[in-house]
C-alpha cells in the first residue's frame, strides 16, 4: 500500500476544510484534503460573515471586489413578548454589522484557488482507520501521513471518533428550514430576527433584492412547512406581511439542529475545527465565523514553524481558542432557551436593552470585536 507524506492533512471538504486548506497552503506547508463525497447541494445558502473574517478571506483571496455580497448595517430583532431592538452599526462607527454571501461564490473561490495550489485533493475517498502512533490515515488503497492532521469532517465526525476524542452531541429536537424569496417590497439591506415560542425566525437581506429565511422549529413543526404554499403563507403572516407578497424562488431545505461540545480541541497531532470541534445552533449565524476565529489563530500560531504538529503548538493553540469557543456555544445556548419561551430574565434583556442606548452599544461593539487575537 502506497504512502504519502504531507505537512497537513485535512479531512473534510465542507467549507472549514477547504478554506483551512487554502490558509495553510498559503503558509508553505504541503496540504492533502480528504473529502468522502462529492457534494452536490444546490439549496442556496447565504452566510453572514463578521467583518474581522471578510477581511481575513478577503487576504486568502476568498473575497474580491467582484464578490456578491450585502454588508448588513441594521438588525431589527424581535422578543417573544413583542419588543423590538434596532440595532446598528453606525453604533460602533463601523461600515457593517456582518456581510452576507451566498455559499455557492465562497465555493467557487475556494474551487479556484485549490485548484490553483498544489494542494492534493482526495475526493470520493473513504476513511478506513487512523493509527495515532504514526499518525496516518488510510484510504482503501493508500495511506496518508501528516505532521498535523485538522479534523473538519462536520458534526458528526468520524475521524473525531476514529482518533479516540470524545464529543457530547445535543439534538435540539429542531430542523432549520432555509429558502429564499422575491418580497414585494424592498427589504432595504437591512436583517431580521424573531424569537417566537419554540422557534427563530431570520429574513436576511441579499444583494440580488431576494431575502434568505433561516426558520427554526421544531422537527414536526417544520414538516409542515416542506409545502411550498403553506411556508409561503404562514411566513408573509409570520412577518406581519412587512415585505408584501413573497415569490419563493428556492428548493425548500431543512436541517436537523445539533450542538456538539468537545472537551479538548487537540490530542496527540490531531486538531479539531468547524463543526467537529463545535457545532452551534444558527441563531446568531456564527458557526462558520466560529471555525474562521479558530483558524485565524492557528494560521497565526503555524507561521514559520516547521513542525506544524507540534504537541506545543497545539496545546497553546487548544488553551487560547476552548474558553472562547465554549463561552460562545453557552452564550447562544441560554440565548436560545431564554428567548424562545416566555422568560422573565430573556424579557428584562430585552426591555433594558431597548431602553439604554449605552448597552445597544456595547452589544454591538462587542459582537464586532476581533476574536481571534
Ligand atoms: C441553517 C443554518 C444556517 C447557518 N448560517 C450561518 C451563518 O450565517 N454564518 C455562520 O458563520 N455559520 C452559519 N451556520 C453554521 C455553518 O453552516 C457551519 O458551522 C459550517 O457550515 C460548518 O462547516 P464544516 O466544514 O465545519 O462542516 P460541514 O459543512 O458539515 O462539512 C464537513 C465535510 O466533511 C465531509 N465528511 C464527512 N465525513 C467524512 C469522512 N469520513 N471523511 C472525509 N470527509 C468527510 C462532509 O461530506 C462535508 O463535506 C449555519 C448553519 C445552519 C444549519
Amino acid at each position: 500500500m502506497a504512502g504519502l507524506k504531507f505537512d497537513i492533512v485535512i479531512a473534510g471538504k465542507g467549507l472549514t476544510g477547504r478554506i483551512a486548506a487554502i490558509a495553510m497552503a498559503k503558509l508553505g506547508f504541503t496540504v492533502a484534503l480528504i473529502e468522502k463525497t462529492c457534494r452536490k447541494d444546490n439549496t442556496p445558502r447565504l452566510y453572514a460573515i463578521s467583518p474581522p473574517n471578510w477581511l481575513w478571506l478577503g487576504t486568502l483571496g476568498l473575497i474580491d471586489e467582484t464578490a456578491l455580497a450585502t454588508p448588513a448595517k441594521t438588525m431589527i430583532i424581535t422578543s417573544i413578548s413583542g419588543r423590538q431592538l434596532r440595532l446598528s452599526s453606525d453604533m460602533a462607527r463601523r461600515p457593517a454589522l456582518a456581510y452576507f454571501i451566498d455559499e455557492s461564490v465562497l465555493i467557487q473561490k475556494a474551487r479556484h484557488l485549490l485548484g490553483e495550489s498544489a494542494i492534493t485533493l482526495f475526493d470520493d475517498a473513504a476513511i478506513i482507520k487512523v493509527e495515532t502512533e504514526e499518525v496516518a490515515i488510510f484510504l482503501e488503497d493508500k495511506h496518508i501521513h501528516g505532521k498535523l492532521i485538522l479534523i473538519a469532517d462536520g458534526a458528526f465526525s468520524k475521524l473525531r471518533a476514529l482518533a479516540g476524542i470524545e464529543a457530547d452531541i445535543h439534538d435540539y429536537g429542531e430542523d432549520a428550514i432555509v429558502a429564499e424569496f422575491v418580497p414585494e417590497k424592498s427589504h432595504q439591506n437591512e436583517a431580521w430576527q424573531w424569537f417566537g415560542n419554540q422557534e427563530i425566525l431570520a429574513c436576511l437581506p441579499k444583494e440580488d433584492g431576494k431575502i434568505s429565511i433561516v426558520w427554526s422549529l421544531k422537527r414536526n413543526l417544520a414538516l409542515q412547512y416542506a409545502n411550498p404554499n403553506a411556508l409561503t403563507r404562514r411566513l408573509e403572516s409570520k412577518v406581519s406581511h412587512r415585505f408584501g407578497k413573497l415569490a419563493l424562488t428556492s428548493p425548500i431545505a431543512q436541517y436537523p439542529l445539533y450542538k456538539v461540545n468537545v472537551p479538548n480541541l487537540a490530542l496527540g497531532r490531531f486538531f479539531l475545527l468547524g463543526d467537529a470541534a463545535h457545532a452551534i445552533h444558527p441563531l446568531a449565524g456564527y458557526g462558520l465565523n466560529l471555525a474562521l476565529d479558530d483558524l485565524r489563530a492557528l494560521a497565526a500560531i503555524l507561521s514559520n514553524q516547521t513542525d506544524p504538529g507540534a504537541a506545543s503548538l497545539l496545546l497553546a493553540m487548544a488553551k487560547k481558542r476552548q474558553l472562547f469557543d465554549q463561552t460562545v456555544s453557552a452564550l447562544i445556548d441560554n440565548m436560545h432557551r431564554y428567548f424562545t419561551q416566555q422568560s422573565f430574565l430573556g424579557d428584562c434583556l430585552f426591555a433594558v436593552a431597548k431602553q439604554v442606548p449605552a448597552m445597544q452599544r456595547a452589544l454591538v461593539t462587542l459582537a464586532l470585536e476581533d476574536h481571534a487575537p
